[in-house]
């Protein structure tokens, strides 16, 4: 019998999300028929991304769709197609795409919010999902056309050493930019000093912001890149240099806080600093990604960009990998490799 095991919503989150708020549930699969335009695929390798945490909120909290009750929890995932009555999908293709955190799953690529994507044959599985994921992607174009990053200037990066941050320092410093990254703990200042050559790395954890900023960025900010929000968007707010711009990323410090991420204070200080400030979502961009993925495969092949991947191996660890994510327990792009995938798919994981 071939088992379909899923990881379920059991409760909505009360403050921080916790194990208890995940269901396991093991089934035997029954391969379905499928209707026009449907795939069925065999999930191989999740993604744990913290814009998970929001679908877990109920509808009225959640920004985009909100995972219910008893429903499988949904994220980022490598699969291998199975079956497919799809003209522009084969079976034994490899893509990434939002997918239920299942082993088994029916998609619909024309109705998805999020485009399902073929791996290119040469492409490692990890790479995939690691420096050529839509977070690497969130990173480019948040920089160059949100940003509009120049040479010389000053670019201060919240959530520095995570999966979409440590992307952006680097990128930031190819450009020419002084980079100061913000991160949780010393060894992650130090890979952030050492591997991705950042100017000045703060550790958060240390106590009042403020004063570090203004030593590390004594001109201002020109560039703020945020991945965090609350204290961390108001240190950095109060710390703009005149014209400059913060890319509104994300908010993690607000996703498992049970209140909505409050914005910074005295907004005149926008007005008289002539200071931009603007959120994105990277499926903006979508018509470009070939531009974004041709400037990342260069600068990866020359050693300018490299991806830390921290991959963990079982299907039972998603939930408690997910819930690191908040904890600051991840390093780099936070990768499950469930065992799921046949051994052709897999190949490029084990290589690993
Ligand atoms: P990540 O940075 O790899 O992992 C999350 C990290 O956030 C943790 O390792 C932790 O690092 C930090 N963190 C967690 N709770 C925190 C808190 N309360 N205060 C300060 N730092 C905290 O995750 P990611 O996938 O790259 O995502 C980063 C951000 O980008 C998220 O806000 C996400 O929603 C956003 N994002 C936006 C888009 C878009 O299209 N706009 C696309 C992708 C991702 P430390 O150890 O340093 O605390």
């Amino acid at each position: 019998m071939t088992v379909n095991r899923s990881w379920l919503l059991a409760r909505r989150p009360e403050g921080p999300v916790a194990l208890h708020d995940f269901a396991y549930r093991e089934e035997a699969f029954v391969a379905p028929t499928l209707g026009e335009g449907e795939i069925l695929v065999r999930a191989g390798l999740f993604s744990c991304a913290p814009t998970i945490r929001n679908w877990l909120n109920p509808p009225s909290r959640s920004y985009r769709g909100s995972i219910g009750i008893g429903q499988p929890i949904m994220g980022m995932a490598a699969v291998e197609i199975i079956e497919s009555r799809h003209p522009a999908f084969a079976p034994g293709e490899r893509v990434t795409g939002v997918a239920p955190w299942q082993d088994y799953a029916v998609l619909t690529p024309d109705r998805a919010a999020v485009p399902v994507v073929r791996i290119p044959d040469g492409v490692n599985l990890v790479d995939a999902m690691g420096i050529y994921s839509p977070n690497s992607l969130t990173a480019y174009f948040g920089l160059v056309d949100v940003g509009r990053a120049r040479e010389g200037e000053t670019v201060l990066v919240s959530g520095a050493a995570g999966s979409v941050g440590a992307t952006v320092c680097q990128i930031a410093h190819i450009m020419g930019c002084r980079v100061v990254g913000i991160a949780g703990g010393a060894e992650k200042c130090a890979w952030l000093r050492d591997v991705c050559k950042v100017d000045a790395a703060i550790d958060y954890r240390l106590g009042d912001l403020g004063p570090r900023i203004a030593e590390s960025c004594p001109c201002g900010v020109d560039l703020f890149f945020d991945n965090v929000g609350g204290a961390t968007l108001q240190a950095a707010f109060d710390a703009m240099a005149a014209h400059g711009r913060i890319v509104v990323c994300g908010q993690i410090s607000a996703y498992d806080s049970g209140t909505p991420a409050p914005g910074p204070r005295d907004m005149m200080k926008l007005v008289y600093g002539r200071i931009r400030m603007e959120g994105f979502v990277v499926g903006d961009f979508a018509e470009r990604y070939g531009e974004a993925r041709e400037a990342i495969r260069q600068w990866s092949e020359s050693g300018e960009l490299i991806s830390r991947v921290d991959l963990r191996k079982g299907f039972d660890y998603l939930p408690s990998a997910f819930v690191d994510l908040f904890r600051g327990a991840n390093k780099g792009t936070l990768l499950v490799d469930t065992g799921g995938l046949s051994l052709e798919a897999r190949r490029n994981i084990d290589a690993e």
